[in-house]
């Protein structure tokens, strides 16, 4: 298969990889973009967006990215189905090689392929996984109208997931390893004003079980104290809200992480540790992680890819 040349590969496309697509399009760079595991990004699984500003009566996350998409596509951008398996950016112009094999050579590169759902690591996560667990209450609440279900964490987004299956499920545990919530304090009003929503504070999951899928959880209370006290509930889905890892397992070698996985960007630029590669979005953003903050660091990327791409022709 033929290299194929780029002024400018964008690896993601979620509001920070279609927003580069826009700005590096319309400045000539006639990117490519290698849309990922997940087109669209996290974004197509999340319902309504009330905080994108143009949007003065919400839009669903997939209408959204659908919307980025066909702009991008509409100025230019070249996007492309598959996944960048592997990278080399020890060598000038900056390699990426796909799952179908194709070889992509870079005059510069965007990375902006975000972060995905973690899992607490218990064995009956994968047991059940399609059978009971999820980490996406847009993509499956559909399943459990009517049922019992819970939610793990205590963030915006535990916070987020348990009001929008409260309006399907009958009722919904939210189940948080604190005595506090961190999410925002009117995600907090929403979700203790909700009657359908029960509050498990100071509450693991030690484990799930059931015959037929998820039937139940078991829980402990207090875990590690002298009030520790087992319990199991009767549920039939399990939601993790638990935060996301950054995806940038393929970039290790060469850019520069911190501790949490996270790629480090010089000052206020996108500029990574490598020239001519750059970070965007949620993979470079352990603070903010919001669709506008992405865009926004989207547009950023795209600006100190074309200056690095004019001063190195
Ligand atoms: P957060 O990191 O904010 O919260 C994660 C939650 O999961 C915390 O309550 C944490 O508990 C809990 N948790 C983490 N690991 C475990 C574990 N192993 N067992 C049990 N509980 C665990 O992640 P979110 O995804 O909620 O939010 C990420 C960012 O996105 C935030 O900045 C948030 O504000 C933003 N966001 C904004 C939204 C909006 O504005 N509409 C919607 C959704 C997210 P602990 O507190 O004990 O660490």
């Amino acid at each position: 298969m033929e290299k194929i040349q780029t002024k400018c590969l964008i690896i993601g496309s979620g509001p920070a990889g279609y927003t580069a697509a826009i700005y590096a399009s319309r400045a000539n760079l006639e990117p490519i973009v290698i849309e990922g595991l997940q087109p669209g990004g996290q974004l197509t699984t999340t319902t309504e967006i009330e905080n994108f500003p143009g949007y003065p009566n919400g839009i669903t996350g997939p209408e959204m990215m659908e919307e980025l998409r066909s702009q991008a596509s509409r100025l230019g951008a070249d996007i492309r189905t598959g996944v960048v398996t592997e990278v080399d950016f020890s060598v000038y112009p900056l390699i990426a090689k796909t799952d179908s094999g194709q070889v992509y050579s870079a005059q510069s590169v965007i990375i902006a392929t975000g972060a995905t759902a973690k899992y607490l690591g218990l064995d009956d996560e994968k047991k059940y996984a399609g059978m009971g667990v999820s980490a996406c209450a847009t993509c499956d609440g559909f399943f459990y109208r009517k049922k019992v279900v819970a939610v793990v964490g205590g963030g915006d987004t535990a916070c987020e997931e348990a009001s929008y299956l409260s309006n399907l499920a009958s009722k919904v545990y939210l189940i948080v390893r604190k005595d506090y919530l961190r999410a925002s304090k009117a995600m907090q009003q929403r979700v203790f004003d909700n009657p359908k929503i029960e509050i498990l504070f100071n509450t693991n999951t030690v484990g799930l079980f059931g015959d037929n899928g998820v039937e139940g959880a078991h829980l402990v209370k207090f875990k590690g104290t002298d009030q520790e006290e087992s319990l199991d509930i009767s549920i039939d889905g399990f939601f993790l809200a638990i935060g996301h890892k950054p995806n940038t397992d393929v970039f290790k070698q060469f850019i520069d992480l911190d501790e949490q996985g996270y790629i480090k960007t010089v000052g206020v630029t996108t500029a990574t540790n490598v020239p001519g590669v750059f970070a965007a979005g949620d993979v470079a953003d352990p603070i903010y992680r919001q669709a506008i903050t992405s865009a926004g660091m989207g547009a950023k990327a795209a600006i100190d890819a074309e200056k690095f791409v004019i001063s190195h022709k």
